[in-house]
């Protein structure tokens, strides 16, 4: 979870109530710092950040030299705790109408929060959502929308560079029963577990493996020969029997297999990816047909 404890920056610098107004700004200068806290003999009693000097200093005119930093600092300092969301956080910020909050771990002053450190924070989270338009919630792969959107692209960058384009559709072998021997939860894990076999086994940037449809995943291979896309169906299909998950109502092996279609083409222009999907398709009955746990491939 995103907590204030990430965010926040470190360590504080600080000076004493006692002071001047120019001191404190030099201070902040050389220690390249936007804020600063303020404490007096037994504690810290204040926060002054770099648009105290704008806000307060220049617009009423204050004498720099001869007044001490307290006249100027925000007080009582703000907390939240290291643990507190940063969404929490920027409530408390919004609510008390403030631009920074000192942050603590078992009560003591660890670091400080300010408007800035929200940036990172929404970057980040703005990075997460986009990701999350475009990942499979389950198994964490492409999904099927993100599967359609660059089958389309790389088909027509395809047709324009006459290169050849292959596909691999892939289901896992009898897995209704698989579910309803060993539970839905399961069922769940063994997906997560096959879709990561799928991934270490692409190693190109080009290669996009999604989540079709519920145990159904496919592969887009831009510049992939027939011969290595049977190649590369077979290390997948070999590598999901080898992980030796227990299938006992699997009729094809004692573990969890699945069966796989593959087609290849170079695409004419103006065409449409329904053939390369057709074929695939077509090829992975066939290869459920046959016996399951195997690899079939049809072609254009
Ligand atoms: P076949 O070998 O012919 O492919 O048979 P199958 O049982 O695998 O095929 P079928 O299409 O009959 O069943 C697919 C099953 O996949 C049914 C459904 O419960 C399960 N399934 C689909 N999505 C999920 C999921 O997200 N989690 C779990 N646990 N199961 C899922
Ligand atoms: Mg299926
Ligand atoms: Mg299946």
């Amino acid at each position: 979870m995103d907590t204030v404890g990430e965010y926040m920056e470190s360590p504080i610098p600080s000076v004493d109530q006692e002071t001047t107004i120019k001191e404190t700004a030099e201070f902040m200068k050389s220690n390249k710092t936007a804020s600063v806290l303020v404490k007096n003999k037994e504690d810290y009693i204040g926060i002054v950040t770099d648009a105290d000097f704008t806000r307060k200093v220049a617009r009423e005119g204050l004498s720099v030299e001869n007044l001490k930093i307290d006249v100027i600092m925000s007080s009582p300092i703000v907390k939240v705790k290291k643990s507190t969301l940063m969404t929490e956080a920027n409530e408390l910020m919004l609510k008390s109408n403030i631009r920074h909050l000192a942050v603590t771990d078992e009560e003591k002053i660890v670091g400080m929060l300010s408007i800035i450190n929200f940036l990172n924070y929404h970057s980040k989270v703005e990075i997460k959502l986009k990701q999350l338009s475009v990942r499979d919630g389950l198994t964490g792969i492409f999904n099927r929308r993100y599967f359609d959107e660059i089958i389309a692209k790389e088909w027509k960058r395809a047709a324009r560079e006459k290169k050849s384009i292959s596909l691999i559709m892939l289901d896992i072998d009898s897995f209704k029963l698989y579910n309803d021997f060993y539970g839905h939860q399961a069922g769940d894990e063994c997906l997560k577990k096959v879709s990561n076999v799928i991934s270490e086994t692409l190693h190109r940037a080009s290669d996009v493996a999604a989540r079709y449809g519920g145990e159904e995943f496919a592969v887009i291979l831009p510049s992939v020969d027939k011969e290595k896309a049977l190649q590369l169906a077979e290390t997948i299909r070999n590598k999901i029997e080898s992980l030796h998950i227990e299938h006992k109502q699997n009729q094809a092996s004692a573990y969890v297999t699945a069966s796989i279609g593959t087609s290849c083409t170079i695409p004419v222009p103006g065409s449409s990816t329904e053939s390369l999907i057709a074929n695939a398709d077509q090829a992975l009955f066939r290869a459920k047909k046959e016996g399951k746990n195997r690899v079939q491939s049809q072609f254009i």
